[in-house]
């Protein structure tokens, strides 16, 4: 089977997420591009992850070909290929509904304001609200891809939910984690009263300290 084991780490992460509770039912969308071939292996449209094959996974071209696979492809893919075609950086997508990142999406604001070092890491300043867009359209497509620009691992897309991007698909999965985190404490902060927002270029000092120093080497 072609990318057997690029298409079990999709299933993988889909099962990570799920128990990780970071989406209800199947509303969400998983890929990764294989830096050899450039396919891309991505989630069938609707499919509870529990039942999925490897050869449920669909591999495609970044221009939405199907190469191998008998399932539709999410409906998102436009999205993820559109990501992928801009960002030659991104190796792995990772889009969830997850409750405090949607609710951050569905506020009518600019952005979430960054007030924790680990969203500050992320993107260096307030994570950026896509504006609404049909789901699966080649709108939401090239808005979300807009939004992130050439450095940005995480944008919330407007009354819908969020995407994260990275290196490779575990790593994006963290980010995913990570946004839901500072999602959820910037709405309690919020409740207690008045919070102390990081200017962005604190923030985007902190990303920069952080991708230098932190972890092992
Ligand atoms: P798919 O199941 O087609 O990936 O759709 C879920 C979703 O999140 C749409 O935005
Ligand atoms: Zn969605």
């Amino acid at each position: 089977m072609l990318l057997e084991q690029e298409r079990k780490k999709v299933i993988e992460i889909a099962l990570t997420i799920q128990r990780l509770k970071l989406i209800p039912l199947t509303f969400g969308n998983f890929s990764l591009r294989d830096p050899e071939t450039a396919y891309i292996c991505i989630t069938p449209s609707g499919m509870p992850y529990e039942t999925l094959h490897p050869s449920d996974i669909v591999v495609v071209d970044e221009n939405n070909q199907i190469v191998d696979g008998e399932r539709r492809p999410s409906i998102e893919l436009p999205m993820h290929t559109a990501i992928y075609r801009k960002r030659k950086d991104v190796n792995g997508i990772v889009h969830t509904h997850s409750t405090f990142c949607t609710a951050w999406a569905c506020r009518d604001i600019e952005g979430m304001p960054c007030i924790t070092s680990e969203a500050a890491d992320l993107v260096g300043g307030q994570v950026k609200l896509a504006r609404f867009c049909m789901p699966g359209s080649s709108e939401l497509a090239e808005v979300t891809s807009d939004a992130l620009g050439d450095k940005d691992k995480a944008v919330l897309m407007g009354n819908h939910g969020a995407i994260c991007v990275d290196d490779n698909i575990d790593k994006a999965l963290k980010d995913a984690i990570v946004l839901e985190e500072s999602a959820k404490v910037a709405y309690y902060a919020f409740q207690m009263g008045n919070v102390n927002i990081l200017e962005d270029q604190v923030a985007e000092f902190m990303r920069k300290d952080t991708e230098k120093n932190y972890g092992q080497q």
